[in-house]
């Protein structure tokens, strides 16, 4: 059985509907990612699970209950926003133990259940500094510990790294997983980054217009995308129109086709003629704009030695897998 199951959850915001008819089930234990573009009702959703938000129908079932009627407060759900929203006049430790004193467990108790989460995130050396003496990466993990601490049945992340760094980034991604897996926690995670979502979760659901439009693991998500919007969102897909796609294989394609730039072989001969147009170095991979049989196509190239870096207007062939063509709507 589903730990959390959403049933036809139904928001609008006067005239203007969020969302209409959204369906998901995720099991406990599981870190799912809501991912998809700005505006398309992420963050509505994950409200509407916290109860911050009133949803206009449709049921929310955590753990076989159904909490729509239920006030945010006795949910027991964590949500951990972008913004950290610390009280700056506490310190660490007391922000930590805000919801714990709200819940009236007696000192002792929440003393050591305080150490025990900043230990967790490894903030325990500075439970004395206040929240302007720390960086943006150490806020958010007191804010991560101060909705563990309460230990909620389940966690909400609101794209909590999408204000920090690209380096501090990386690492706390890694960390809230690691906590995540050790404490078993059925977390869901906003994000609008493909590259955070495919990296983190054991699921995503894929969201355009107030719609899940296509939900699985990393690997379905990447190399099986359902339409030409996932196609475009997840990877740099180079999508061919039936046009397009008949003219660059030579065969009569009649929908529209989705190749990865990297399932693209540059070469010297192959089957196909290639015109360089241009290349950017983005690190470890070299991106080409190629012109072949009249076809405009991004290929991307690992970087590995001088022989994969092609002068723009250099003719060259390319060949591309059949099995990395994909049939999109
Ligand atoms: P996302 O998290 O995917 O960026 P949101 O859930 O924040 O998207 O927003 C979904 C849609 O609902 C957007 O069109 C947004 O403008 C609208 N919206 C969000 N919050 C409100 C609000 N409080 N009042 C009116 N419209 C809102």
């Amino acid at each position: 059985m589903s730990f959390v199951s959403v049933q036809h959850l139904q928001k609008s915001y006067a005239a203007t509907p969020v969302f209409s008819d959204i369906n998901c089930e995720i099991a406990k234990g599981e870190f799912v990612t809501l991912l998809g573009p700005s505006g398309c009702g992420k963050s509505t959703l994950l409200r509407c699970i916290a109860g911050l938000t009133p949803v206009d129908s449709g049921q929310i079932l955590l753990d076989g209950q159904d909490i729509v009627p239920v006030s945010p407060q006795k949910r027991h759900i964590g949500m951990v926003f972008q913004s950290y929203a610390l009280f700056p006049n506490m310190t660490v430790e007391q922000n930590v133990a805000f919801g714990l004193r709200m819940q009236k467990v007696n000192s002792d108790d929440s003393h050591k259940r305080v150490q025990e989460v900043l230990q967790l995130v490894e903030l325990k050396d500075l439970a004395g500094r206040y929240p302007h003496q720390m960086s943006g990466g150490q806020c958010q993990r007191v804010a991560l510990a101060r909705s563990l601490v309460t230990r909620p049945r389940l966690l909400l992340l609101d794209e909590p790294l999408s204000a920090l760094d690209a380096r501090i980034r990386k690492h706390l991604r890694e960390q809230i997983r690691q906590i995540q897996r050790e404490l078993g926690l059925t977390t869901i995670f906003v994000t609008h980054d493909q590259e955070e979502a495919l990296v983190m979760s054991d699921r995503i659901f894929l969201m355009n217009q107030g719609k899940i439009v296509q939900s699985g693991d990393a690997e379905t998500l990447y190399t099986a995308p359902v339409d030409a919007f996932a196609a475009g969102f997840i990877g740099n897909y180079n999508l061919l129109d039936a046009e397009q796609a008949s003219k660059l294989l030579q065969r009569p394609v009649n929908g529209r086709i989705a190749i990865r730039p990297e399932s693209i072989e540059l070469n010297r001969s192959g089957e196909l003629d290639a015109l360089v147009r241009s290349h950017s170095l983005l690190g470890n991979v070299i991106r080409y704009r190629i012109e072949a049989r009249g076809v405009e196509l991004v290929v991307d190239v690992l970087n590995r030695s001088a022989q994969d870096l092609h002068a723009d207007g250099q003719r060259l062939a390319l060949s591309i897998d059949p099995a990395a063509l994909c049939e999109v709507a």
